[in-house]
C-alpha cells in the first residue's frame, strides 16, 4: 500500500468546482491585488478563529518581516528565537538588522525552552520570537512572564498553528503580534504564495496595514516607511472556499495523530509531547529515533513516504554562520535533527493507510 508524505490533489478535487467559480469571478471582476476577496477572508479568518481582526499579506515571510518593524527592532538589538523551525522564522530578524539569537528548544514538544529563553537574555534583548512547530503551542505562559519581566516584544509564528489552541486562546494574539502561512502545504493553504497577520493591539494593526501598502493610509501619500506586503485576490477567493473545510481538516490531522500516538509501539521512538495545556493542529506528526535514517530507509521499501523537518537547525546554517553559535551549543535541537523523521499526516489518509504506517514502524527490527 502506497503512503505519499502528502498529496494536496485530493483536497483540491473536492473542491474543484467551487474553487474554479470563485477565482472565475475575481478573475472576471479583475480583483488582482487586495480588494473583496481579500477583505471578506480577513472577517472570516478572525471570526472563524476568534481574532479581533486580520490582515491578507503575500506570504508567510511578510507578517514575520512587518512584526520585526512594527517591533521597531533594529541594529544591535537582539531577538532570541527557535534554532528548530524553517528558516523564515529568523529572516525578518535579520531583514530589519537586528540579531536572531537561537535558545534550545524542549525535547517533547520541539518548541523553545522558557528557561533556556532566560539564560541567553543580555542588556541587548528586545525581543522573542516564538514559534508553534508543527502546530504544537509553546509554553506562552512562561514566556509572557519572561517578557513581561523584560518588556520584551513577543512575535508568534503561527504558519504551522493555524487553529491551534493554547489555555483555550487562540494562538497568535498572547503575544504582540501573530503571523500565519498559506503556503500549499500548510493546514489551510492557498493557490500560490499567502500569509496573514494578527494583534490584539489596535495600534499595530494600523500601522501594519499602512506598512503593507508602501507605508500609506492614502494613495501616494507616505506617512511611514512601507512596502509591498498585498495579498492577491486569488488567494482571498481560494481560502474563502477553504476555510469553512479547516475545522473538519484539523480534527482529521488530530485523529490521525491519535492513532499514531496509540499504535506505535516500536522501542526507541520517541513519541511528541502533548501538553495539556493546549491542543496541537498536527501540521506535522514527527517522531524520534536513534537508526532514524535506518528506518526511514525502511518505511521507504513498505511506500511509506517520510521527511527530515528539519534536517540542520538554524545556528548551523551557512547564512548565520557568523553569529558563533557554532556546533554543540544547542545539543536539544541539534540532537533533534539528528534523529527525527515526519509521518505523512494529511485529512485525505485513509485509515488503511494510518494502519499501514503504523504497522510498517512497529515492525522495524533494524
Ligand atoms: C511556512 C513557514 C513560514 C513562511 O511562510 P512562507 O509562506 O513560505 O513565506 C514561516 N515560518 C514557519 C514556521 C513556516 O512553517
Amino acid at each position: 500500500m502506497k503512503v505519499p508524505f502528502l498529496d494536496l490533489s485530493q483536497q483540491h478535487k473536492a473542491i474543484r468546482t467551487e474553487a474554479l467559480a470563485a477565482l472565475t469571478a475575481t478573475y472576471d471582476a479583475t480583483r488582482f491585488c487586495l480588494g473583496k476577496d481579500v477583505d471578506e477572508f480577513e472577517q472570516n479568518l478572525a471570526t472563524t478563529l476568534g481574532y479581533p481582526r486580520a490582515l491578507g499579506m503575500n506570504s508567510g515571510t511578510a507578517p514575520l518581516h512587518v512584526a520585526c518593524m512594527l517591533a521597531g527592532f533594529g541594529a544591535g538589538d537582539e531577538v532570541i528565537t527557535t534554532p528548530f523551525t524553517f528558516i523564515s522564522s529568523a529572516w525578518g530578524i535579520s531583514y530589519v538588522g537586528a540579531r536572531p539569537v537561537f535558545a534550545d528548544i524542549e525535547a517533547g514538544t520541539y518548541n523553545l525552552d522558557p528557561a533556556k529563553i532566560a539564560a541567553a537574555l543580555t542588556p541587548r534583548t528586545k525581543g522573542i520570537l516564538v514559534v508553534h512547530l508543527f502546530g504544537q503551542p509553546a509554553r506562552m505562559e512562561e514566556i509572557m512572564a519572561v517578557a513581561r519581566q523584560h518588556h520584551l516584544f513577543v512575535i508568534e509564528d503561527c504558519a504551522q498553528a493555524i487553529g491551534a489552541r493554547y489555555q483555550g486562546a487562540p494562538v497568535g494574539v498572547i503575544g504582540d503580534v501573530g503571523t500565519f502561512s498559506f503556503y500549499p502545504t500548510k493546514n489551510l493553504g492557498g493557490c500560490g504564495e499567502g500569509g496573514a497577520l494578527v494583534s490584539r493591539r489596535e495600534e499595530l494593526h494600523t500601522r501594519a496595514r499602512h506598512i503593507r501598502v508602501h507605508g500609506s493610509d492614502r494613495r501616494y501619500y507616505h506617512d511611514i516607511i512601507g512596502g509591498n506586503f498585498r495579498m492577491d485576490g486569488f488567494q482571498g477567493a481560494l481560502l474563502n472556499v477553504k476555510l469553512p473545510h479547516l475545522g473538519a481538516w484539523t480534527k482529521r490531522r488530530q485523529t490521525i495523530a491519535a492513532r499514531y500516538l496509540d499504535g506505535i509501539r516500536l522501542a526507541g521512538v520517541r513519541l511528541p509531547e502533548q501538553p495539556a495545556y493546549g491542543q496541537s493542529v498536527f501540521h506535522q506528526f514527527t517522531i524520534r529515533h536513534s537508526r532514524r535514517d535506518a528506518l526511514r530507509e525502511f518505511l521507504a521499501r513498505r511506500e511509506v513516504g517520510t521527511d527530515l523537518i528539519y534536517p540542520v537547525p538554524l545556528h548551523l546554517q551557512k547564512c548565520y554562520a557568523n553569529l558563533g553559535q557554532g556546533r554543540g551549543t544547542l545539543p536539544v535541537a541539534e540532537g533533534t535533527s539528528d534523529t527525527c523523521l515526519s509521518l505523512p499526516i494529511f485529512p485525505e489518509l485513509t485509515d488503511e493507510q494510518v494502519a499501514h504506517v503504523i504497522a510498517s514502524i512497529n515492525s522495524f527490527t533494524g
